[in-house]
C-alpha cells in the first residue's frame, strides 16, 4: 500500500510541505485548502491589475532557503535593496526617524541589562534600563490594545518588532563589542545598519510578477508532481483524525485552534488581534519597495509600506485599529518623510482582518499540550504546521524536520527534543 501524505491548509507552509515531502519520497500526496486558491494570508486580491496587498511580506534575497525551494519549483523573483526605517517618540516633542533600522530608537546612553527571569513580554521589557522600558510599554499597550504584557508571550517581541532597541546615545563601538561577546546583549539591542560591520537584510526579494503569480506557479507545479489539490475543502480535525491510516502522514498546516477540542483538550485563550489596512493609489520619490515602522504609540499605523504592482504604486497603512481613511494620508506621509516625499492618492482597498501573530503564554503552552496529545496519539503520523515561530524560514525548518522524521517513521518529537 502507497504511503499517503495528506496535508490541511494550502497557505506557504502547506504548500512548502508538498514540495518537501515530495521531494523525501511520498508519491500519493493530497493537499486540502478551504478556499478557491492557493496563498493563504499572503494571497492578495487584484484589482484592474495591480495586487491590493494587506501588509508587507517579504522573502530573502539570493539564497534564501525558501526563495531557492520555490526558485526550483518555476517561480521567478526580484531581488532589491531593502530600504526601510522606523520613527520613534522624543522627548522634545518631536520624532526621531532612523534609515536602515526597523525597530525603536530611545534617548539613553545606558546600556546595562537587569537580570530578569520568566517567559512573558512584560519580563522580557523588564530587562531593559529605564526609560526604554516605558517607551516600550507604551508602544505595546497603544498596539495590543492594552491587553496585559504578563499574559504574553515574549516572543511577541519579534512581530511587534522591538526585538532590538537602539540606544541612541550609547557608545555604537563598545555597544558592538558587547553584542559580540554576549547573546543576551545581541538580543536585546540593536546598532543601525552600516553603524558595524554586520549588514543582515541587505537585500530581499518579491516574486516576479507578484503574488498571484507566484501562486499560480505553485499551483502549476504542484500539480505537475501528481499533487492533489482539493480547494474549497474544508476538512473538519474529527474527519481528518478519522481517517488517518496507518500508512499516512497528516500536515496541519492551518489553525491549530479547532484541534483542541478533538483532542481532548480545553482551548487556551487566544490574543486576537485585529489590524485593519488601509490601501491607496500613491506616488512616491523614495526608494520602493520600502516600509517604515511607528513606535511613538501615536495616530493609527504602526507602519507604512509602498510598492509597485502593475507599474503602479500603492501605499499601505497597517493600523492597529480601525481609521478615518482621510487623516490617515498625512500620518502615512508624515511617517514616510524620511525616505521620501509621499503623495496619498484614491483608496482603493480597507480590510479589517483577525491575525493571531502574538500569543498568549497560555496559548503556547496550550500548543506545547497538544503537540504533545497529537503525538501520544498518532507518533509521527501527524505533523503540526509550526504556528509558533513568526518568521518563515523557522517555520520551514520546524515542519521539514518533522516530513523527515515522518518519512524516516522516527519520533519528531524526539528529533526536536
Ligand atoms: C494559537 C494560534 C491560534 C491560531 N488561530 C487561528 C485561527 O483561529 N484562524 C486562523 O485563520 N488562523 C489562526 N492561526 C494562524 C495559523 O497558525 C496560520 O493560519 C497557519 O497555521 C500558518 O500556515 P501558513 O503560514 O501557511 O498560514 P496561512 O497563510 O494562514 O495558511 C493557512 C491556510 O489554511 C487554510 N485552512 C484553514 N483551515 C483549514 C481547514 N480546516 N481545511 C482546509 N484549509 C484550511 C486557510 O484558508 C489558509 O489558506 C493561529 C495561530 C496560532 C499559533
Amino acid at each position: 500500500m502507497s504511503r499517503r501524505l495528506r496535508i490541511i491548509g494550502g497557505g506557504l507552509t502547506g504548500i512548502l510541505a508538498a514540495f518537501e515531502g515530495h521531494r523525501l519520497g511520498w508519491r500519493d500526496i493530497v493537499l486540502h485548502e478551504r478556499f478557491e486558491g492557493l496563498g493563504g494570508v499572503a494571497r492578495p486580491r487584484v484589482a484592474h491589475g495591480a495586487e491590493l496587498r494587506d501588509g508587507c511580506v517579504y522573502f530573502g534575497g539570493p539564497g534564501d532557503p525558501i526563495v531557492t525551494i520555490l526558485t526550483t519549483h518555476g517561480a521567478k523573483f526580484e531581488a532589491f535593496a531593502n530600504r526601510f526605517g522606523s520613527v520613534s517618540p522624543s522627548t522634545t516633542g518631536a520624532t526621531i526617524f532612523c534609515r536602515d533600522f526597523g525597530g525603536p530608537v530611545v534617548e539613553t546612553e545606558e546600556t546595562a541589562l537587569a537580570s530578569v527571569g520568566g517567559a512573558s513580554l512584560a519580563d522580557r521589557l523588564s530587562a531593559y534600563p529605564e526609560p526604554v522600558r516605558g517607551s516600550l510599554e507604551r508602544y505595546c499597550r497603544w498596539h495590543l490594545d492594552d491587553a496585559g504584557l504578563a499574559g504574553i508571550d515574549a516572543e511577541a517581541a519579534i512581530p511587534l518588532a522591538i526585538n532590538r532597541v537602539v540606544p541612541a546615545y550609547a557608545d555604537f563601538d563598545a555597544l558592538a563589542d558587547a553584542k559580540r561577546a554576549d547573546p543576551r546583549m545581541d538580543d536585546l539591542w540593536g546598532i543601525p545598519r552600516g553603524h558595524w560591520g554586520r549588514t543582515a537584510n541587505l537585500v530581499a526579494s518579491l516574486p516576479t510578477g507578484g503574488f498571484a503569480t507566484l501562486f499560480e506557479t505553485c499551483r502549476r507545479a504542484l500539480l505537475d508532481l501528481g499533487v492533489r489539490l482539493e480547494t474549497e475543502s474544508l476538512v473538519p480535525p474529527r474527519q481528518a483524525f478519522a481517517e488517518l491510516g496507518d500508512d499516512d502522514t497528516l500536515v496541519w498546516a492551518a489553525s491549530p485552534t479547532p484541534l483542541f477540542k478533538p483532542l481532548g483538550l480545553a482551548t487556551p485563550h487566544l490574543l486576537r488581534k485585529t489590524f485593519a489596512s488601509y490601501i491607496y493609489e500613491a506616488r512616491f520619490d523614495g526608494p520602493c519597495p520600502a516600509y517604515v515602522q511607528n513606535f511613538t504609540a501615536q495616530g493609527s499605523a504602526f507602519r507604512v509600506y509602498v510598492y509597485v504592482t502593475g507599474g503602479r504604486t500603492m501605499a499601505v497603512a497597517e493600523c492597529v485599529r480601525e481609521a478615518d481613511p482621510l487623516d490617515l494620508k498625512a500620518e502615512m506621509a508624515d511617517l514616510m518623510a524620511g525616505l521620501g516625499a509621499l503623495e496619498v492618492g484614491e483608496l482603493a482597498q480597507v480590510s479589517v482582518q483577525p491575525r493571531w501573530i502574538y500569543h498568549s503564554r497560555e496559548a503556547v503552552d496550550g500548543l506545547a499540550a497538544l503537540r504533545a496529545a497529537a503525538a501520544a496519539r498518532f507518533g509521527p503520523r501527524f505533523i503540526a504546521g509550526a504556528w509558533e515561530p513568526y518568521a518563515k524560514s523557522a517555520k520551514l525548518a520546524q515542519v521539514n524536520a518533522a516530513l523527515a522524521a515522518a518519512w524516516t517513521g522516527e519520533s519528531a518529537l524526539a528529533l526536536t527534543a
